[in-house]
């Protein structure tokens, strides 16, 4: 309940979702918008922009109804038919302009053939699927899966819980899927040495593409048939973690542009290769050291990014940093169709950075530290005890404080378009690399020093 005193009151939607980096104009779904106040009195409203509306305040308590077009099954806009509802909540639900640090209720009402709810929300006690939020930004993060839902056997790791509930799954081994998805878990919380949430939900939302982060929980296209080829279930690992570490990076451990946030227009960053290309890396990472992917399939991730990097025309023209910011107008996975490709994936170079970095950090500091500490120091300096975002110079200070050396070369491969030399970095870790025509190849060089052999014996975990 908030109290507005003005003589009218702005509804308004957001125009994105928070994780997924493009306008997606929710408030064009909106139909049959009504508002009344007390006793049912109609009051009056106008549209004030594309996602606005501005409505007659009688300060008495107003209700207003709506109806969502929810026809896009994707983990980033609202569905609902016969057989499940998803509600994207940012493409859902209007928020009191000036008031989205107000705490807020939901009820779910599922269709009576359906068995469940799930999400990430606090259940509010003694009430049927009443959901309670802290403030809109929770809610906006925090999706709904309703239908006939199947559960996988929770399991907790530090004695938190952790839930999978998935719609339509298809026939797999839940079980062997739960125990490795709590060694991820497990390997993803050592990173940071911490537990910030009371509770994780998976909410798997069918077959199909694509997932998106939150707080507490995850949204991801799953089908288990997938995990019976090695191949494929190894990627679907990958792509849980993925999600998963997200909860740290880009959700706590965030640049300065990503949160607060503002719904109403693009929030861009430089950031993104931090918030997604370390996302890559650390998905990597955490199933190699789940012991659920081999040291050579580790390499090959890394020489699949870096050849994809490699070969599009893009590298010349557009740095990490760049290809960052300009998401937005471009999309996730840069520009495609043009004749000359200007653009880049922070996807594929990020994680690539993120492998020399890494090594960098290790070769400076004789394996005493790594990309880890990084992590921690800028999760416990800026989430725990700022409570806020890092600028780009202070995630670099952070770098190069835990590295005790300068990384400006490096830092030239974020903010430049300067050719990385990979052969430089990846041997402090005992590795070699080779350059073809289309594919590149990483291998174990056969003569190391001490050090090299034991930053490679850490990495590769071997
Ligand atoms: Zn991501």
């Amino acid at each position: 309940m908030c109290r507005a005193r003005g003589a009218t009151v702005d509804l308004k939607m957001p125009a994105w979702m928070p994780g997924y980096y493009q306008l997606l104009d929710y408030a064009k779904n909106v139909q049959n918008f009504r508002a009344v106040g007390a006793a049912g009195k109609e009051l009056g409203w106008e549209k004030i922009s594309s996602n606005a509306w501005r409505v007659e305040n009688p300060k008495t308590p107003i209700t207003v109804n709506y109806d969502v077009v929810a026809t896009k099954a994707f983990v980033a806009q609202p569905w609902l038919d016969s057989t499940r509802g998803y509600v994207a909540p940012a493409g859902v639900f209007l928020y009191v302009s000036g008031y989205i640090h107000e705490p807020v209720t939901v009820e779910v009402k599922p269709w009576s053939g359906w068995n469940k709810v799930a999400t990430g929300l606090e259940p509010v006690a003694g009430r049927k699927n009443v959901y309670r939020a802290r403030d809109f930004d929770i809610l906006f993060d925090s999706p709904i899966l309703t239908g006939n839902l199947d559960d996988l056997k929770p399991f907790t790791v530090r004695g938190v819980p952790h839930y999978f509930t998935a719609y339509k799954p298809g026939q797999f081994d839940g079980d062997s899927l739960m125990n490795d998805l709590k060694k991820i878990v497990q390997q993803g919380v050592d990173v940071i040495g911490d537990v910030p949430y009371t509770h994780y939900t998976f909410l798997a939302i069918g077959p199909g593409r694509g997932g998106i982060e939150h707080l507490n929980s995850s949204t991801i296209g799953f089908s288990g048939e997938a995990l019976s080829k090695a191949g494929e279930r190894q990627r679907t690992l990958c792509f849980i973690a993925h999600e998963y570490f997200h909860h740290f990076n880009v959700k706590r451990i965030r640049p300065i542009a990503l949160g607060p946030f503002d719904y109403d227009r693009e929030n861009r960053t430089n950031m993104l290769w931090v918030s997604e290309g370390l996302t890559v890396y650390y998905e990597y990472m955490l199933v190699r050291r789940a012991g659920l992917m081999s040291g050579q399939d580790l390499l090959q991730h890394f020489q699949s990014d870096i050849a994809a990097y490699e070969n599009k025309t893009g590298h010349l023209y557009q740095s990490l940093a760049q290809s960052s910011y300009e998401t937005w107008s471009e999309g996730p996975f840069g520009r495609t169709g043009d004749t000359v490709n200007k653009t880049i994936s922070y996807y594929q170079k990020g994680p690539a950075v993120g492998l020399l970095l890494d090594m960098a950090i290790r070769h400076s500091t004789g394996n005493r530290k790594t990309l880890d500490d990084v992590m921690r120091t800028v999760y416990r300096t800026y989430y725990r005890e700022k409570q806020r975002g890092f600028t780009d110079l202070e995630f670099r200070k952070v770098c190069e404080s835990v590295a005790g050396a300068d990384l400006s070369e490096l830092f030239d491969y974020v903010y430049t378009v300067k050719e990385p030399d990979y052969a430089k970095y990846l041997a402090y870790g005992g590795l070699g690399i080779e350059a073809g025509e289309k594919t590149w190849k990483l291998y174990p060089l056969q003569e190391v020093d001490e050090l090299q052999g034991k930053i490679r014996k850490d990495w590769m975990r071997e």
